[in-house]
């Protein structure tokens, strides 16, 4: 085995020093050990990505005649013929969109980060979920950010709360995920998407609304976006990906803004990385041109839904009297708070031994974490494997129990 010596210590600069690294991650990575069941990741399952339609795409934009450009340097706001798949979409879910609206990002992921360089300096403040999504806060910390969190109840943001809150912090900006929320699984209620946008009216927030999950509905009637309603429509910038609904390998997402944004924007993605991969979106485009994307929603949220009842029905036997959790009408998650006294991050460890994983939701939290709560994915394994998977969440819970 070999020792490398400790180097000298590189000048990494201050605001790395503020994004916390989480106890939790060490225990996570044991999660990908093989033989353990884990409800831990955010993973599609990947029996559902449509192969066969994606390498066909892909064979397609790499013939002659197409590989010349599909391999070549691309412009930063990305393919044209995606932009106006992704704006067609998004026009039949309910957000009528001009392709020239679009920003082609490498993931969601790269949004949020593009978003923070444009709009974030060192100590501003920008008010989150409690608790919100786990890579968002760090995205926000890394430009040296503070995020403040606003409490939160079934029903998603407190949209009163949020305005006591602009007041008193004068934040930059809002970051929610109103649909199927990670992590809790929480969506925004129409009343108070209402409210929340009379109060950006109000109080001029602009606002983040990051959507990865609304497609995933397996209840319910679809939710109006943020950013439709005037009052938020103006101050919104709107995020979405095809990573839950066709494969987070492609790593292709996007950012919907308002016109003054699109320069800023372009200008933080051609410093970042100059544009997305143009093969990846040449592809992508192919894929969204051939493949029934109805027919493909379908079986995923046939599938997602039958996993998620069967995780709702094994809850109440599986985890220790008087804990709650809630019943998502889609999207990915649970969200479970343990009875008084019980530690989610202590119980870990003894969930890891008996082969099964979960997420503890402490790291979650901007500020203040609540330590009895977790978060549970239900699409990545079948529904044998679920219940073999809360058969030995029991058992850790009864050991951690006495
Ligand atoms: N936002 C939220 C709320 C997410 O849950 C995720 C993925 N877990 C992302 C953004 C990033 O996704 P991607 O970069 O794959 O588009």
């Amino acid at each position: 085995m070999s020792v490398t010596p400790p180097g000298p210590e590189a000048p990494v600069a201050a605001r790395l020093r503020g994004v916390a690294s989480s106890p939790v991650r060490d225990l996570l990575a044991l999660t990908e050990k093989p033989g353990i069941l884990s409800f831990a990741g955010g993973l599609p399952a990947p029996e559902l990505f449509d192969h066969v339609g994606l390498s066909a795409a892909f064979q397609s934009v790499l013939e002659k005649g197409s590989a010349g450009r599909s391999l070549q340097y691309s412009t930063t706001e990305g393919d044209p013929e995606l932009r106006r798949r992704v704006a067609d979409r998004l026009g039949v879910r309910g957000l009528p969109t001009d392709p020239d609206d679009l920003l082609i990002t490498s993931g969601s992921q790269q949004a949020l980060t593009l978003i923070a360089t444009v709009f974030l300096e060192p100590g501003d403040r920008i008010l989150v979920e409690d608790p919100s999504y786990l890579a968002a806060l760090q995205a926000f910390q890394m430009s040296g950010a503070v995020p403040i969190p606003v409490p939160c109840d079934e029903d998603g943001i407190d949209p009163a709360a949020v305005e006591r809150l602009v007041a008193e912090h004068r934040p930059k900006l809002l970051y929610v995920v109103p649909t199927f929320h990670n992590p809790t699984g929480r969506t925004l209620s129409e009343a108070r998407r209402v409210e929340l946008a009379a109060v950006m009216e109000r109080t001029n927030l602009w606002a983040i609304e990051d959507d990865p999950y609304g497609e995933l509905r397996y209840a319910g009637e679809p939710s109006t976006p943020l950013a439709t309603i005037p009052g938020a429509a103006e101050r919104t910038l709107a995020l979405s990906t095809l990573s839950k609904v066709a494969a987070p390998g492609l790593r292709i997402g996007w950012v919907r803004c308002p016109p003054g944004l699109r320069r800023p924007l372009t200008i933080a993605k051609q410093a970042a990385d100059l544009h997305s991969s143009t093969i990846d979106q040449a592809a992508t485009a192919r894929w969204l041109a051939h493949v029934d994307l109805d027919a493909h929603l379908d079986r995923l949220r046939t599938v997602y839904g039958a996993r998620r009842d069967t995780m709702l029905e094994l809850l109440p036997g599986t985890l220790p009297e008087g804990s709650e959790f809630n019943r998502p009408d889609g999207g990915m998650f649970v969200w479970v708070r343990l009875p008084e006294g019980l530690d989610a991050t202590a119980i870990l460890p003894f969930a890891i031994e008996r082969h099964v994983a979960y997420v503890p939701g402490a790291p979650f939290y901007a500020t203040t974490p609540d330590p009895r709560t977790l978060r549970l994915s239900f699409t990545t394994h079948d529904p044998a494997e679920i219940r073999t998977g809360m058969e030995r969440l029991r058992e850790a819970f009864r050991h951690a129990t006495g």
